[in-house]
């Protein structure tokens, strides 16, 4: 079988097995690239039209408990720049972001204690009794199922966690061994138990990730059935332990990002923040390659250079809520329109 058989076996039956994806990923050519990009881009526009759902992404916190090797946020980094929005400044965020029209708030950040639940669970009620028209998305790591719970209850819709790496050997060369492998995926399970639109995802590019990785990480996401999929390029930061390993690469990326869009088919996928920084052209990019979302920056103007995962994280321009009219006329340009609806997951009975 050729890739190109491949890439249709995966379009007609949205299953391929491990030695096919191993395959198609370590042999794939130009052509092969461009076949991908085609048919995620046919899915795309049966499924969604030409529609780009938005979402206004409020980094909550910079204090994270976890140390994972590669984020800039991880505690043992004495040089990160810490901060929390508390309440007001969350609803002031909400605020601008509802009269721009967004109509989904991610509520992102690391593992800070600060927001224990009963002041969690005031910041969803607050959002939801105020807009209750928009979809809140919460991304803040691993909980309890009973936080989870009060979380849902509260109101949030959405959770994205992602599993970054379904390989276990994989994860411990990128967490320290006082996290672990088990409780992500089970707290990934527990979110879709509850009721959750939930996401999970991964880099591209992280340190040891190998071909094998990539793979289970396809067929993790196959198994597991998210509505949403997270995937970027990884980012150097320098002050982490991970500061000589070099970014993810842009094209694997993108054939990635084709190849869940064709297994899937109506997932939720965003063009990261990450493939924008890792290219000036790499969100519209990754838009041609299947993604449907794209998440601008509402945070605080002041806050956000502190919110530094990687080196040069892109928070302005287009990236940003400010550059929202400038991102709408670059999409429009090339044939997308940005919708301000809430864009929930809607399960799409796709025949080809
Ligand atoms: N703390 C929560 C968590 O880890 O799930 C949510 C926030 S965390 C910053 C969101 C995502 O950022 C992580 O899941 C990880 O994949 C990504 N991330 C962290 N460091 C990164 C890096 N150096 N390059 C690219 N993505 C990174
Ligand atoms: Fe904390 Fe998330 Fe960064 Fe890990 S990836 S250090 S949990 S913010």
């Amino acid at each position: 079988m050729s890739n190109i058989d491949l890439i249709n076996k995966l379009h007609q039956e949205g299953a391929l097995d491990f030695d096919e994806f191993k395959r198609l990923l370590k042999t794939f050519d130009q052509n092969d690239f461009d076949y991908a990009k085609k048919i995620a881009a046919k899915i795309t526009e049966q499924i969604f039209k030409n529609k780009i759902y938005i979402r206004g992404l409020i980094e909550i916190s910079s204090y994270c408990k976890n140390d994972c090797y590669y984020c800039g946020l991880r505690r043992s980094n004495k040089l990160a720049l810490r901060y929390r929005l508390n309440l007001e400044e969350i609803l002031l965020c909400c605020k601008e972001g509802y009269r721009l029209g967004f109509r989904t708030f991610v509520l992102q950040g690391g593992e800070d204690e600060y927001y224990q639940d009963e002041r969690m669970v005031e910041i969803i009620e607050k959002i939801k009794e105020l807009y209750p028209d928009c979809a809140i998305t919460l991304s803040l790591g691993e909980k309890s199922k009973e936080t989870y719970q009060k979380y849902f209850n509260a109101g949030a819709d959405r959770y994205l966690l992602r599993h970054e790496t379904y390989n276990r050997e994989h994860y411990y060369q990128l967490h320290p061994h006082e996290m672990s492998f088990d409780n992500r995926i089970d707290c990934l399970l527990n979110l879709k138990a509850i009721g959750f639109q939930t996401g999970c995802g991964f880099m591209v590019g992280s340190y040891h990730q190998d071909i094998d990785c990539l793979v289970n990480d396809l067929l993790f996401i196959k198994e597991l059935k998210p509505e949403m999929v997270g995937i970027g390029p990884y980012l150097v930061h320098q002050n982490t332990p991970f500061k000589n390993q070099p970014n993810g690469d842009l094209k694997l990326t993108l054939f990635l990002l084709s190849l869940i869009r064709i297994m899937t088919k109506d997932v939720l996928l965003p063009a990261t923040t990450a493939l924008a920084t890792l290219d000036s052209n790499g969100r519209l990019e990754g838009i041609n390659h299947g993604c449907n979302v794209v998440m601008p920056n509402l945070s605080p103007q002041e806050v956000r250079k502190k919110y530094s995962l990687y080196d040069g994280k892109a928070a302005s321009g287009q990236e940003a809520s400010e550059g929202l009219k400038e991102l709408i006329d670059t999409l429009k340009t090339a044939g997308y329109e940005v919708v301000y609806e809430r864009g929930d997951y809607c399960k799409f009975d796709y025949e080809g």
